[in-house]
């Protein structure tokens, strides 16, 4: 239960979030590099809602470059998020950088492929995109990635190893609130411009996304942008 000031935050960083969104995806009317340009500014709002976050707040943060415990969680996005990781990619990369994350994450896929859903989600297995402990696509991670963040890194250790821990009381609510609310409001205007909102396994729906130029179309057109066998669960 948040404080209700908190409460009324989370609201209203949501409703703006979800017009703003709306208001650039309908200007969009379906151009590629209009879209792409307002899933840019959704990722750009959620880090500036991190760094407009009251500095006691982020002083709680432990997150630090090299520390990767919560990189070895299933990661679960929506289609706009492959897009928007794979995007980076294929600017960013070089040839020999591509066909190692085309490897890994064709590996990836193939270990996820094979389990039962129920098992998907407890899983632990580090993401395709770790390198060195350090995540590789870090300005085109997911939302989720960059919506998670806790005060005690031992308890997310603890966590990746498969211990019985309590993430939620490392959460920080006063962040955590106000990143999930831009998360949301994001995900939502998207859904409402008519976009595929099921939710994909990010490793498996990557590699589909880098091998498959079909699933980008499907997409803007408002279809189901992956298979199957990459939903989350
Ligand atoms: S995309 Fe990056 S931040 Fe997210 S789980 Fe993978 S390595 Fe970690």
């Amino acid at each position: 239960m948040l404080p209700p000031a908190l409460e009324r935050q989370r609201h209203r960083l949501y409703a703006q979030t979800v017009d703003a969104m709306s208001e650039r995806l309908g200007a969009a009317a379906g151009d590629e590099g209009a879209v792409f340009s307002a899933l840019r500014w959704g990722m750009k709002e959620m880090d500036d809602t991190f760094a407009e976050t009251p500095a006691r707040v982020r002083a709680a943060v432990a997150c630090r470059a090299g520390c990767a415990h919560c990189c070895s969680v299933p990661v679960e996005v929506q289609a706009h998020e492959v897009f928007f990781a794979a995007d980076h990619i294929q600017v960013n990369f070089s040839p020999v950088d591509l066909a190692a994350v085309l490897a890994r994450t064709a590996d990836h896929r193939g270990k996820v492929a094979v389990l039962p859903s129920a098992a998907r989600a407890s899983r632990r297995q580090p993401c395709a995109l770790l390198r060195d402990d350090r995540c590789s696509i870090y300005a085109g991670r997911p939302a989720a990635c960059r919506a998670h963040h806790t005060s005690d890194a031992a308890v997310c250790a603890a966590d990746a190893a498969g211990q019985p821990t309590d993430l939620e009381k490392v959460y920080l609510p006063a962040l955590r609130s106000r990143l999930f609310a831009v998360m949301l409001g994001l995900d939502a205007a998207v859904e409402a411009a008519g976009f595929d909102d099921r939710a994909y396994d990010f490793g498996s729906a990557l590699n589909e996304a880098l091998t498959n130029s079909l699933c980008r179309i499907r997409w803007l057109r408002g279809q189901p942008a992956f298979p199957a066998s990459c939903l989350a669960v």
